[in-house]
């Protein structure tokens, strides 16, 4: 089939071949996706429709009282097999999935995780390895990761990305997630807010670097954020069709991912400061604010940034004698104060994308000499950075650097690199190419000054 001009409701997306003008082949192997009040009572029927006999529920003692037990009573009703199992090693680590590998029935023929990130990232990552297919029913919506193929869990101490497979089904049962703490669904709304500069990201590669790029696949996110950040004055009322249309811009967020085949639909540099941000966190041994929250709070800085930049004239010479004066030893002594021991991917990552070498920067100051009046268009067509602060504020999530611990120093750090975290083009990259980094972050800071005294006085 072709891929839609037009964005789809989400279902016209699921399970279909998508042949598409950007030269590729889109596909979400997701086979359902429900959301809305009451539908966790659809659960048997997708069970029998996918003709699965002996389902495995996975949970732990808060989820199996929200939604598990009562997976377990429908499937029973419907005379379907099903068993379950309640979590008791819940770090997320080998000692889980052990448990998982013992507990789960050899006749089983099928997993449902029950539960937020981390139960179904187990799911998905625990049924990959065992070779079974699984379903997801959500119990509270904190970012987009339900729809993703890969899963987070924690190996040898540190969480680790591991390929796993996508879900049958998602769940999402309005009814269930409006009990969910609040944090949890703000959290999951500051995730969604993150495409705002993540697609800007991707637009600017597309200028300087012609990046691939795919116009129906950012049509189609733009299209579920507007929609989400229309109704997001009542996420606070809880009101239950606001937190279905969160939800669904999730599991859509995610289901881009899948479509493109890479996390460029839904991450950018507020991803990699919220990257940066968890490693300095491990480093310290602190814990850090949930992931929305932080990709939140780097959106309103990245919004900043740009604002900055477009006031600012910019020197092209001087960014050429700034890209030649490099001094890549002084940078690495950087990375490993900052990284400490996961400084070694990172400048692995360096000696592989060799972003800040300097051929590579002089080739893409050239371009940006060359459009620089299509690279302020596009900065100047995101929305304001104040604005989205004054929403989140009004929504109840974070959205100033101090609330969720970044003090200035941290920030300074965040500003030069946070980028180093991927190998991904992004603002932060385009800043520093053209030398402007400490610069715009000086002003970025007495910005974030000048907001703490007006609230103070408020
Ligand atoms: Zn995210
Ligand atoms: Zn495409």
């Amino acid at each position: 089939m072709k891929m839609y001009h037009e964005p789809q409701p989400l279902e016209k997306y699921l399970g279909t071949e998508l042949d598409c003008d950007c030269g590729r082949r889109h596909y979400v192997p997701i086979r359902a996706v429900e959301i809305g009040p009451g539908v966790l009572n659809t659960l048997p029927d997708y069970v029998k429709r996918f003709q699965y006999r002996k389902p495995y529920i996975l949970c732990d003692e808060i989820t199996w009282k929200i939604a598990g037990q009562r997976c377990a009573d429908l499937l029973q009703a419907a005379g379907i097999d099903a068993c379950s199992h309640i979590l008791q090693h819940t770090a997320f680590d080998e000692a889980t999935l052990g448990e998982i590998v013992v507990s789960v029935p050899t006749d089983a023929d099928l997993m449902i995780g029950v539960g937020t990130g981390s139960i179904t990232d187990m799911t998905r990552y625990s049924s990959f390895r065992l070779g079974l297919p699984c379903f997801t029913v959500a119990t509270g919506a904190p970012m987009d990761g339900f729809a993703a193929s890969i899963g987070i869990m924690n190996v040898g101490g540190l969480k680790r990305t591991m390929q796993a497979h996508s879900t049958e089904l998602i769940i999402g049962d309005t009814d269930i997630l409006k009990n969910a703490p609040f944090r949890m669904t703000v959290a999951g709304f500051g995730d969604l807010i993150g495409k705002l500069t993540c697609l800007n990201d991707w637009k600017l590669s597309r200028i300087i670097n012609g990046e691939h790029y795919c116009a129906p696949i950012v049509e189609l996110v733009q299209t579920c954020l507007a929609r989400v950040m229309e109704k997001a004055p009542r996420i606070a009322e809880r009101d239950p069709e606001v937190l279905g249309s969160v939800m669904e811009g999730l599991v859509l967020s995610g289901a881009a991912i899948s479509l493109y085949g890479s996390s460029r639909p839904a991450s950018g540099a507020e991803h990699h400061m919220s990257h940066f941000w968890e490693v300095v966190n491990e480093q310290r041994g602190t814990p850090g604010a949930m992931h929305g929250e932080q990709v939140a709070v780097g959106t309103v800085l990245v919004l900043m940034l740009a604002e900055e930049l477009c006031r600012t004239p910019v020197d092209f010479d001087a960014a050429r004698l700034a890209a030649e004066r490099f001094d890549k030893p002084a940078w690495e002594r950087e990375i490993r104060r900052c990284y400490g021991s996961a400084a070694r991917e990172a400048l692995d990552i360096e000696a592989q994308a060799q972003k800040n070498a300097v051929p590579g920067r002089l080739i893409r100051i050239d371009r940006m000499q060359q459009h620089w009046d299509e690279i302020l268009q596009q900065l100047a067509s995101l929305p304001e950075a104040d604005s989205l602060r004054r929403l989140l504020r009004q929504v109840g999530c974070p959205s100033l650097p101090r609330e969720i611990g970044i003090d200035e120093a941290l920030l300074r750090d965040t500003f030069r690199y946070a980028k180093e975290t991927r190998a991904r083009y992004t603002l932060l990259q385009l800043v520093f190419d053209l030398g402007l980094t400490d610069a715009l972050t000086d002003r970025v800071i007495e910005r974030l000054r000048r907001i703490d005294t007006e609230m103070q006085e408020e």
